[in-house]
Order: C-alpha cells, then structure tokens, then sequence
C-alpha cells in the first residue's frame, strides 16, 4: 500500500477507495496520446486490470504526443504492446491486457466486455460511435475525449442518464489524415479522461456528466456547457426501446 499511500490519504478516499480501484477493470480504446497518459496515470492509481486497444504501430510522428511509444518501439511492435510492457514494468501489480485489433460493431463485446469504464481515446468519430452503440447496449459508462491542435473536448458518458456522443455530434466531422497537435494538449485531455475514471470507480468528486469541458491551453479559455439529451436521437432511441 506505500505505493498507493499519497492518494490514500485524500479526503473519503482511504483504503475503501483503493479497493475498489484494484477491484476494477478499464478499457482504453486508442493508445495514442489520449490513452498513453491516461493509462499511465490508472496504472500508478492501481486500476486493477488495464485493456489496451489499437491497431496500430508507433510512427516517428507519434512521438511528440504517445509518450508510451520510443524510437526503439517503431517497426518492432503494435502500440498496445509497447505501451502494455512498459506499464507492466512501471506497475507489475496490475494486470495489462494488449490487445491489436480495429474494433467494430461485431468483435467489440469480446475486446471491451470486461471493462467497467472505457476510455474513448480513439482520433476518428466513427470508431467513437461504434463504442457509443457499444456502450449504451451494455449499459458501460465511457469518457469521450477529442483533442487537435492546442484545444481539446472532454464529457462523461453515463448510457440512460447522461447524453450520448450522438446526442452531442448527430453530424460528426469526417475522420483528418494529418491534424496539427501540441503534445500537452493530449497530456492534458488525456489525464483528466483517467481523473474522471478514477472518480467514478470511487464515487468521489463531480463527473462531467451531461457537461462538456472545452479547454484551449494556447490562450487558457477553459468552459463548461450543460448538454442536453436529444429528442429523437437514434443512439438513445435503441436504449428506450430495450
Ligand atoms: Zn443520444
């Protein structure tokens, strides 16, 4: 428990709060740089059972932002590889599960089951709503993030109370090849997205449920906007008629 000891002695949290962290099991869909400093800040927190999910391998280009992925990562391994040994390395008291898969409507139960929170670090909007129908039909809570250049989005997904990502983007924008990003803005995004886990697990603190955070760390114009449920949203309407 000395590893553990700082947050421990947080105001509520103690070893009650701890247990449910190793007690839990969270999904990180996209291990770029959303999910590497998410990842890394739930092993130090002790999350029990960390998934790891992407298809792809670490490029040089990467390497601004994925701070799981090194020079010696490219060519060799998958990004949920190289980021899975070495939070194993960084926490051996967890488990770590990689997995290299492009998830879709069909294989992604069996990649995700376990969790119960999953981390949208995904960078395409049509991954996102693969996980969005995913999450609604097994009632999983998920933490929608999304950053590009020095600003970034962040909401907490609760199916049946909060909005869905569909509720929010009914047009998402089409998937960019090549998009301007600063390192700390993944950083950023990509640690609150963990935050936000950790407090739901443990029930501490306010989630970002039906808020979205927007943030712009170039000129600091940080707020929150209440969302609301959409009438008539086909993702929600699949939940109702369940
Ligand atoms: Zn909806």
């Amino acid at each position: 428990m000395e590893r553990y000891s700082r947050q421990v002695i947080l105001d509520g949290f103690g070893t009650e709060k701890q247990k449910d962290l190793s007690g839990s099991t969270v999904g990180i869909l996209g291990v770029g740089g959303l999910g590497c400093p998410a990842a890394m800040y739930l092993a130090g927190a002790g999350i029990g059972k960390l998934i790891l999910v992407d298809s792809q391998s670490p490029e040089e280009s990467n390497l601004n932002r994925q701070i799981l992925h090194w020079p010696e990562d490219i060519g060799k391994r998958s990004k949920s590889e190289s980021a899975s040994w070495k939070l194993k390395q960084f926490n051996p008291d967890i488990s770590v599960i990689e997995k290299t898969i492009e998830v879709n409507n069909h294989n992604i139960k069996e990649t995700l089951g376990d969790a119960d929170i999953i981390l949208d670090c995904t960078d395409n909007f049509s991954t996102r709503m693969i996980l969005n129908d995913y999450c609604i039909n097994s009632d999983t809570p998920f933490i929608h993030a999304a950053v590009e250049s020095w600003h970034g989005q962040i909401t907490a997904i609760i199916p049946k109370i909060t909005p869905c990502l569909k509720c929010i983007f009914p047009n998402p924008p089409p998937a960019k090849k090549v998009f301007p990003i600063l390192g700390p803005t993944a950083g950023i995004f990509g640690s609150m997205q963990a935050s936000e886990a950790i407090k739901i697990l443990t029930d501490l603190g306010d989630v970002l449920s039906s808020k979205l955070l927007v943030g712009d760390i170039q000129y600091n114009q940080w707020d929150i906007i209440e969302i609301k449920k959409r009438e008539n949203c086909p993702a929600c309407k699949q939940d109702q008629m369940k």
